[in-house]
């Protein structure tokens, strides 16, 4: 079953974007079922969780950070954690700087982008996050590398509104590229698409799409 979902959304996906499967709250046997399909790159949003799996699942796997990470968190995934993807302040950037050092290593960064219509979820609204990469205060942080922008769309039927949400994260990224990073080709990132609003995100230039459900089914909290 696992691996008939990767099998078909890789088919969709093509080579226009790279797949996260999102294994939060699934157990490591069924990681391992999708490992034996030969998808390697997994998405987690909680430490402890990821800490368990990251140690009794193979060594070769991608791990990707892709929830709310608490700053006081950072130093138990910095010696191995492949991508961070919601980086939604210049503190936990700082901070993933600071434990990157301390690793011996270098952790790709994602931005995260506010652009729902939610209160609730985290991120950077576009102007603070323009002001940001404006204050170029991110070029002290060079062990947290930003490679791209991540966000989430509004969570609604509408399939305009999401379209609309992604296209804006979208623009954002080209100006950003523009603007800052424009002899840098390692910000190509663009993490946007979940189980639900993939199809539109990739009509909008996500090249990394997070999938959980659609692969592994719903998720017992
Ligand atoms: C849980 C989660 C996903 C996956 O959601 P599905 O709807 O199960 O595909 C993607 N991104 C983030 C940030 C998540 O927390």
């Amino acid at each position: 079953m696992i691996a008939d979902h990767i099998r078909e959304i890789e088919a969709e996906l093509g080579t226009a974007a790279r797949l996260v499967a999102v294994s939060k709250y699934h157990p490591a046997a069924m990681i391992r079922e999708a490992y034996e399909a030969g998808q390697r790159v997994f998405g987690e949003s909680h430490v402890q969780e990821l800490q368990r799996k990251h140690d009794e699942l193979p060594s070769d796997i991608e791990w990707h950070f892709i929830g709310h990470l608490q700053t006081n968190k950072v130093k138990y995934i910095a010696p191995y954690i492949s991508l961070i993807h919601a980086v939604d302040s210049a503190r936990l950037l700082a901070e993933i700087h600071k434990q990157a050092l301390r690793a011996g290593r270098q952790i790709p960064c994602l931005l995260q982008l506010h652009v729902a219509a939610e209160e609730t979820k985290f991120g950077f609204s576009i102007s603070e996050c323009d002001a940001f990469l404006q204050s170029g205060d991110w070029k002290n942080c060079p062990n947290a590398h930003i490679v791209g922008l991540m966000c989430m769309a509004t969570n609604t039927d509408d399939e305009g509104r999401i379209a609309a949400d992604f296209e804006e994260a979208n623009r954002f990224f080209r100006r950003a590229k523009t603007l800052y990073f424009p002899d840098d080709e390692t910000f190509s990132l663009r993490s946007w698409g979940m189980s639900d609003d993939y199809p539109i995100a990739l009509c909008h230039g996500s090249n990394l799409v997070r999938i959980g459900s659609k692969i592994f089914g719903e998720r017992n909290y």
